[in-house]
């Protein structure tokens, strides 16, 4: 399971904290304003996914820098093209003649297309860029709990939207059987994993790996995503078809009701009927509508989330 938690109060810009189970450390999706974020999160992130470098999406990097500096290790930033020299930009306002070498690290990976990354290392005090090479999208970010996947969409500037998945877990019910755990049960599951049929001794008794197949049961990751700003074309909405179906939890953009329909065409924004409809055809989980218009009202964002559920099929 992955636990998200919006950091941002209606009215802030748009800022999602994420940690899986059992984890050490924390993501964040997007630096909007989030005045919910406290500093323990933010000096515990291991990783930044940012969709684009719109102001409300990129504004409270600065704070979270400031709050990162002395943490003594290194975090990754994932973004869109051009956000290496953006972050170096934002750090190069300011006089670094204090600053130790180690204090903190940025290793930033820049998503060039859908299939290239590219690495910059950023450390203090001088802040240069230094390129450490070119990836393929299948590594933009994995570790023990998750791996990342991605696609662009178009928002007039490129917006990534962003797959967080668990990978697939096996566990063991020995309820109802005749044997107690131990050793043998990660030699099964690793027979399971390789659909090995291999001899397995249990707990001094030896069976076939393939007679204890069905105390197994794999459990499917948790399948999390982020689709922020994005107008809603029919380009957009193939890419975000192939990446999202079926997903447990997706936090969507909804930037306008549906009387704003002109507003987001003009501002390659998706609106609440649109952005319902294609988590309704998906057959997404739990859909969740976020980043909203500031000027908009309490009555007006409650009108947009019930565009948004009428679309989702809730009426
Ligand atoms: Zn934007
Ligand atoms: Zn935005």
């Amino acid at each position: 399971m992955i636990h998200a938690t919006i950091k941002s109060k209606i009215g802030e810009d748009i800022s999602i904290l994420f940690r899986p189970d059992n984890h050490p450390w924390h993501y964040l999706c997007e630096c909007g304003m989030a005045s919910d974020l406290t500093v323990k999160e933010i000096q515990n992130l291991n990783a930044i996914f940012i969709s684009h470098l719109h102001i409300d999406h990129f504004i409270n990097f600065d704070n979270i820098l400031r709050l990162q500096l002395g943490i003594g290790r290194k975090v990754v930033v994932c973004g869109p093209k051009g956000i290496a020299s953006q972050i170096q930009s934002k750090i190069k306002a300011y006089t670094w003649n204090l600053i130790e070498s180690n204090s903190v690290t940025y290793e930033i990976r820049e998503i060039i297309s859908e299939k290239e990354v590219h690495i910059f290392d950023l450390f203090p005090p001088n802040w240069d860029l230094i390129p450490r090479g070119i990836q393929n999208a299948s590594s933009l970010f994995s570790n023990e709990a998750f791996e990342v996947q991605y696609t662009l969409l178009d928002h007039g500037t490129p917006s990534i939207a962003y797959l967080f998945k668990e990978f697939d877990k096996v566990n063991i019910d020995l309820s109802g059987s005749p044997f107690e755990g131990g050793k043998w049960v990660r030699n099964l599951k690793s027979a399971f994993e390789d659909k090995a049929n291999i001899p397995i001794d249990v707990n001094g008794e030896v069976h076939p790996s393939i007679k204890l197949f069905h105390l197994l049961k794999t459990i499917k990751g948790f399948r999390m995503g982020v689709i922020m700003d994005h107008a809603t074309s029919l380009e957009n909405h193939a890419k975000i078809s192939t990446l999202f179906q079926n997903a447990d939890q997706v936090f969507i953009e909804s930037y306008y009701k549906n009387s704003d329909a002109e507003f987001a065409k003009l501002n390659h924004h998706s609106y609440a009927q649109k952005s319902g409809e294609i988590m309704a055809k998906l057959n997404v989980k739990q859909a969740i509508p976020v980043h909203f218009s500031r000027r908009y009202e309490t009555t007006e964002i409650t009108q947009l989330l019930n565009e948004f559920n009428k679309a989702l099929g809730f009426r």
